[in-house]
């Protein structure tokens, strides 16, 4: 039987984290992935990364300012797979959040950025709102300018993935968990490989299958207690369009939550909605309702798509988060990552639910303090906050299939 340190289950942007990560401590690492990387909600997401402006209403000030560090971060690291666009925060006589409140919103992240020159803002002159895009300006009153930053999250994962590999991370792929058993010093693991049985050991089984999290924590025995967390769909539609001038983060006239209009590989991406999901994440799929629901946003705001036939030309698809069960609208819901042990000291077994997509480095940090008395110590390879991320080569299809 194969022994190793860390054996990852799931290759999203957690699993890959933690791969790169555990690697870079000098750990003997192995991912197994079932489909294909970044196939679930890592592929999905709106390709942001961002301290994440709303958190502010629902007052997550430790989530944003993370968020904003691992911003700064991965923008020195990842210059090639993460830049930063201008946003542009339109207020019309109808919006909800009047320009006072965003400009007090901007100063907080500002502050909670460290007051870094990327968290500059400023208020645009009415002579420039002709160049935003064709942007609605009947009963615009304001438009404020802030920062933030884009990714191709798909890429980011394989390229975060390439670089676990480079320092000796293994990728089994693809490789469906079945089951683990916990032993005194880890986990015996059984797994099917490219469609064969496999056997093995690792002494810290770490659960990074996102919206599978639950369903492979109860192939864990002794079964670990498992969190209160829901599944919430959000969908997103690419229309055929262009927009030069950045992201445009506009409130929806129907329930006041802001959706983005962005540019997105020479279309335009709108998203996203928040819907309750209940069944398998691997059929997750856009709804009817959705789609109408982002398409009346963008004729509220862009005029140019009233009177055209964007509503059979779009193309959709959607992803599902993890959020804590709760009674609110998930729009107001905590986004912070949650990490469950089988046990407080030495744990054998740590699964990662919900969390960001701009979080990954910082979560994969907190998971290796969780997890550091469980591992042998080992000569570091790296530190993950200097290590440069560059853009991985398009998958080789032949390579990874059987
Ligand atoms: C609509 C939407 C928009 C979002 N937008 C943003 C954003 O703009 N910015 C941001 O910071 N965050 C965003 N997020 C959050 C972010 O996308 C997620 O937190 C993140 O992608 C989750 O990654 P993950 O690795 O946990 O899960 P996933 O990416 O889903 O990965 C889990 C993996 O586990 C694999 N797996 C499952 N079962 C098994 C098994 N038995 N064996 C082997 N492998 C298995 C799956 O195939 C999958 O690849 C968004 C989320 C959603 C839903």
């Amino acid at each position: 039987m194969r022994h190793y340190d860390v054996v990852v289950v799931g290759g999203g942007i957690h699993g890959v984290g933690v791969a790169q990560a555990a690697a870079a401590a000098g750990h003997s690492v192995l991912l197994m992935e079932k489909t294909d990387l970044a196939c679930g909600t890592s592929s999905r997401s709106s390709k942001l990364i961002h301290g994440g402006l709303r958190y502010l209403e629902s007052a997550q000030w430790r989530l944003v300012r993370e968020s904003l560090q691992e911003r700064r971060i991965l923008l020195d690291i990842a210059p090639d797979l993460v830049r930063l666009v201008p946003f542009h925060l339109p207020v019309y006589r109808s919006t909800r959040r009047r320009a006072w409140q965003l400009r007090l919103g901007l100063c907080m992240y500002a502050a909670l950025g460290g007051f870094d020159r990327s968290t500059r803002f400023r208020t645009l002159p009415r002579q420039e709102w002709s160049r935003l895009d064709g942007l609605e300006t009947d009963g615009l009153g304001t438009v404020l300018r802030y920062y933030d930053g884009q990714t191709d999250d798909a890429l980011l994962t394989r390229s975060v993935m390439a670089s676990a590999q480079k320092l000796g991370a293994e990728l089994a792929l693809p490789a469906t968990f079945v089951d683990a058993d916990l032993t005194d010093d880890g986990a015996d693991i059984r797994f099917t490989h490219r469609g064969r049985p496999e056997h093995l050991h690792a002494r810290v089984l770490v659960n990074a299958a996102g919206a599978w999290a639950n369903t492979i924590a109860t192939r864990i025995t002794p079964t670990a207690v498992l969190p209160a967390v829901e599944l919430v769909q959000g969908t997103h539609l690419i229309v055929p369009g262009e927009l030069t001038q950045g992201i445009y983060y506009v409130e929806s006239p129907r329930d006041g939550r802001g959706v983005f209009v962005m540019p997105w590989h020479g279309e335009i991406l709108i998203g996203t909605t928040e819907t309750r999901f209940r069944g398998n994440p691997e059929q997750v799929a856009p709804h009817a309702a959705e789609s109408h629901y982002l398409l009346s946003v963008l004729r509220r705001y862009f005029p140019r798509f009233r009177h055209s036939a964007i509503a059979t030309r779009h193309q959709a698809f959607a992803g599902v988060r993890v959020l804590p069960v709760g009674k609110g609208h998930a729009f107001h819901r905590s986004r912070e990552t949650m990490l469950i042990t089988d046990r407080g000291s030495s744990p054998r077994t740590i699964s990662i639910y919900g969390g960001k997509l701009t979080g990954w480095r910082a979560t994969a940090e907190h998971v290796m303090l969780r997890i550091a008395a469980s591992l042998p110590q080992r000569e570091p390879r790296a530190d993950t906050r200097r290590l440069r991320i560059d853009p991985a080569p398009a998958p080789d299809r032949s390579a990874v299939r059987p």
